[in-house]
């Protein structure tokens, strides 16, 4: 077999290593999470022939289709892109981890679903760290709202909050977006003091173009699409 995605994927782990070494990480430590967004499920199988685990997917619809023809041990489903309220029943059952956890709203939502079915969920904040109107995320710019939004969020008892997720703006180059993950590494400095009992362990953070960076900025699960799979149509 000459599936690409091999190749691909070792030159990724090769530039995550690299990165990795320059600040002293290892990256035994960083989760590359492979996002399978418009991929059919041939590739996330020639992904799991390669080795990876971690499956991103940013539609519930999209992993609802796919999940089924899969017959793949052992994976860990992702969902990395934005949840409406009204899918989050959906979602708690496909995926393990939601990276897009953005309202107080949605995690109220979230976390009376875990406790109907007497479990917790792993969860991710997504940040919106660069204030643009056109992205996800809680905002960080009134950083009052904003902590009284964290405050509400980690009292929920089914959920687990194991960090922050943010997605950096298209750059040319990538180390415009290095502020971005820097901040988002300081703060879950701040939120862990602030708010100790949550676990604070994962920052979610770079992808193809970025990832690098984000490596060097602290990342603990990066999110990669095309690197591994080639351009999207
Ligand atoms: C598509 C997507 C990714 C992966 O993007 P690539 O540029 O293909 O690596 C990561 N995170 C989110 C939220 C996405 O929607």
């Amino acid at each position: 077999m000459n599936d690409p995605i091999e190749g691909n994927l070792a030159r990724v782990r090769e530039r995550i290593a690299l990165a990795a070494q320059r600040v002293g990480r290892s990256p035994s430590e960083i989760t590359l999470v492979a996002v399978t967004k418009t991929r059919p499920p041939e590739d996330l199988v020639a992904a799991y022939r390669a080795g990876l685990r971690d499956i991103g997917e940013n539609r519930v619809e999209e992993a609802a289709a796919k999940k089924p023809l899969l017959d793949l041990a052992g994976l860990t489903w992702h969902l990395v892109g934005h949840l409406q309220s009204r899918k989050a029943r959906q979602a708690i059952d496909l995926f393990d981890v939601i990276h897009s956890v953005d309202s107080v709203k949605l995690a109220r939502k979230l976390d009376a679903l875990a406790a109907e079915r007497g479990r917790a969920i792993p969860i991710l904040l997504e940040v919106n760290v660069s204030g643009e109107e056109t992205k996800y995320g809680l905002p960080l710019g009134d950083r009052g709202a904003f902590e009284v939004a964290v405050s509400e969020i980690a009292v929920l008892s089914h959920l687990r909050i194991d960090g922050l997720m943010t997605v950096a703006s298209v750059a040319r180059d990538p180390e415009e977006v290095r502020p971005v993950f820097a901040r988002l590494r300081v703060l879950r400095e701040e939120l862990q003091s602030r708010f100790p009992r949550a676990g604070w362990q994962h920052l979610s953070m770079g992808m193809t173009d970025d990832f690098s960076v984000a490596v060097e900025e602290g990342a603990t699960m990066l999110r990669i699409g095309r690197a591994i799979f080639g351009p999207r149509e």
